[in-house]
C-alpha cells in the first residue's frame, strides 16, 4: 500500500507517538508513524520495533501483516495501525498488535551511516548524513535539549526586560578591528560577514535600553580544534547601567536557570538518557568564583607556568588553571591593551579593565565587560590598537547623542552545549558544522 492508497483509504493520521502509548490505552485502536528502526522475525510471530521522534514501540505481527513486513527495508517511514495490548516485554509499558502496515517511503538498501548506533559512524561520515544520524536518540536529545534551552533564554531575559533584535550580518566595513572577516563582492563592493553584533548592540542600548540577540558569528579563522567554529552561535545581550559585575550577576543565574532546566528535561528513564548532570547539581546554589587576571597569573606561577603580567592566556595555562577550577569560574579584570577598544578601563587602575571571561574549566564560554561610552576615550583607543576612527565614524556619531554607560557580553551557544551534554567535539552540538574544511551538507 502506498501514501495515496493510504489516504484514498482514509487511514487516519498519526493518533499517538510512540511515547505516549500506556495501560490506559489497552483494547484501543491507534495510528501511529515513523521509521522501522529493527524487525525481528520469530516464524509465526514477528516485531516491527518503531521509533518516532518521541521514543520507540514495539509492535507485534502475525499472518498477512506479518508477510507485509518481511520485506520493509530498515529506516523506511510506516504508518501502523493497531490496538493497544498489554506486553511481556520489560521496556515497554505495552506493545501494538498491527492491524495494519502501510509504507510511506522506503528506505534504501544500503545506508551510509547506522542510525541505531549498533555499526558505529566516525564523525565525518555522521556528519555527512546529518539528517539519519538524528534519527540516533541520543544524537537527537542534544538538539532537543538545544532548542529547549533557546527557550529558557529567551523567556529569561523577557523576564529581565531585554528587548530581542536581529542586526545585519552584511556589513560594510570590520567591527572589531579587520582581521578574521570572510569578504565577498557585493555590488562592485567589497561585504564582510558580521563577526559580532558589538557594534550595533552598543548603538541600541541608546534608545532600547536592553537587548538581546541570537544568531550566527563568522570568523574566517583558520583554527583546527575541537571547540573553534568558522560559523557559531552567540547569545549576546547589551544593557545601559549595568556594570560588568552586574553582568556577570545576570549570566550566571541564567547559566543556573540553563542548568536547571536541563536537569529536568535530561531523558531519564527513557533508553537513552545523555548527559550526566548529577556533576552539575551541588553546582546549582554556589556562587561562581570571580577570579582576576593577577591572581591567576600568580596561581599559574605557583604550578610552573611562567606568564609575563600583560600576556594573554595560553592554550596551556587555561588548560592548567582548568584543573584547579574545574567548573564554572569568571577570570575578571583583564589588562585593558587585552582587550578590544571598546571595553571600558578600571577607575581606579586605568591599565586595567572591567571584563571578564566565564569559564568552565579550560573551555571559554562567555567574554563581556562594561564598555567605554566616552568618546573620546574610543577615539583614542581606537588609535591605540592601529584602527582608524574614520572607518568608524558611523557607530562613534551615536556616542554623541546621549550614549548611557552600559555593559555586555556574548556567550558561545554551541560551547555551552557542549558542557551540558558532556561531548568533547563542538561539531557534536551543531546540525552542520563550519569549519575550515566543512562547508557542506
Ligand atoms: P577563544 O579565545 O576561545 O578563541 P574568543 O575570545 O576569540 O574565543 P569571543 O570573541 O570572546 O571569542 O566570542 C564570544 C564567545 O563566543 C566565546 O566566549 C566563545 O564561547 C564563543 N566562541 C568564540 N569563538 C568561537 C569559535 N570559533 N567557535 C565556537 N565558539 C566560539
Ligand atoms: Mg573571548
Amino acid at each position: 500500500m502506498t501514501s495515496d492508497d493510504a489516504y484514498k483509504e482514509n487511514i487516519k493520521k498519526r493518533t499517538h507517538y510512540a511515547s505516549q502509548l500506556s495501560k490506559k490505552y489497552i483494547g484501543i485502536e491507534v495510528v501511529v508513524s515513523g521509521w522501522v528502526e529493527d524487525i525481528r522475525d520469530i516464524g509465526k510471530l514477528g516485531f516491527i520495533m518503531l521509533r518516532d521522534v518521541s521514543g520507540l514501540v514495539q509492535t507485534v505481527l502475525v499472518g498477512e501483516t506479518l508477510q507485509t513486513a518481511r520485506s520493509i527495508p530498515r529506516q523506511s517511514n510506516v504508518i501502523i495501525v493497531g490496538t493497544v495490548q498489554d506486553t511481556k516485554s520489560k521496556n515497554f509499558p505495552v506493545e501494538l498488535k498491527v492491524n495494519k502496515v502501510i509504507v510511506l517511503s522506503e528506505a534504501s538498501l544500503s545506508l551510509p551511516i547506522d542510525p541505531t548506533g549498533r555499526v558505529e559512524s566516525n564523525l565525518d561520515n555522521r556528519l555527512d548524513s546529518r539528517a539519519l544520524d538524528l534519527r540516533n536518540p541520543k544524537v537527537q536529545n542534544i538538539f532537543v535539549l538545544r532548542s529547549g534551552i533557546l527557550r529558557v533564554i529567551r523567556d529569561f531575559f523577557y523576564e529581565h526586560q531585554f528587548i530581542e533584535v536581529n542586526t545585519p550580518k552584511i556589513i560594510g566595513s570590520a567591527s572589531e578591528g579587520g582581521s578574521n572577516l570572510f569578504s565577498f563582492d557585493y555590488f562592485k563592493r567589497k561585504g564582510y560577514l558580521a563577526q559580532s553584533p558589538q557594534l550595533y548592540k552598543e548603538q541600541l542600548v541608546l534608545s532600547l535600553d536592553r537587548v538581546f540577540e541570537i544568531a550566527p558569528y563568522f570568523r574566517a579563522e583558520n583554527s583546527h580544534t575541537l571547540r573553534h567554529l568558522n560559523e557559531f552561535q552567540s547569545v549576546d545581550m547589551e544593557a545601559a547601567y549595568l556594570d560588568y559585575t552586574d553582568m556577570m550577576d545576570l549570566i550566571e543565574s541564567l547559566i543556573k536557570k540553563i542548568l536547571d532546566f536541563s536537569k529536568q528535561s535530561n531523558r531519564i528513564g527513557q533508553e537513552n538518557p545523555l548527559f550526566e548532570l548529577r556533576t552539575f547539581e551541588e553546582l546549582i546554589n554556589k556562587p561562581f568564583p570571580r577570579v582576576t587576571y593577577e591572581d591567576c597569573l600568580t596561581q599559574l606561577n605557583e604550578m610552573g607556568e611562567k606568564i609575563e603580567f600583560g600576556e594573554d592566556l595560553s592554550d596551556s595555562s587555561l588548560k592548567k588553571l582548568g584543573e584547579k577550577y574545574d567548573k564554572f569560574f569568571f577570570i575578571i579584570d583583564w589588562p585593558l591593551d587585552l582587550k578590544p577598544f571598546y571595553i571600558h578601563e578600571k577607575y581606579d587602575n586605568p591599565s586595567m579593565s572591567k571584563s571578564f571571561d566565564l569559564q568552565f574549566g579550560y573551555l571559554e564560554l562567555v567574554s563581556g565587560g562594561t564598555r567605554q561610552h566616552d568618546v573620546s576615550k574610543l577615539k583614542s583607543r581606537l588609535e591605540l590598537q592601529g584602527l582608524s576612527y574614520e572607518s568608524f565614524r558611523d557607530h562613534l556619531r551615536v556616542f554623541e547623542w546621549g550614549m548611557p554607560p552600559h555593559s555586555g557580553c556574548g556567550l558561545g551557544l554551541d560551547r555551552l552545549l557542549m558542557v551540558l551534554t558532556g561531548v568533547n567535539n563542538i561539531r557534536e552540538t551543531v546540525l552542520y558544522p563550519r569549519d575550515t574544511s566543512r562547508i557542506s551538507p
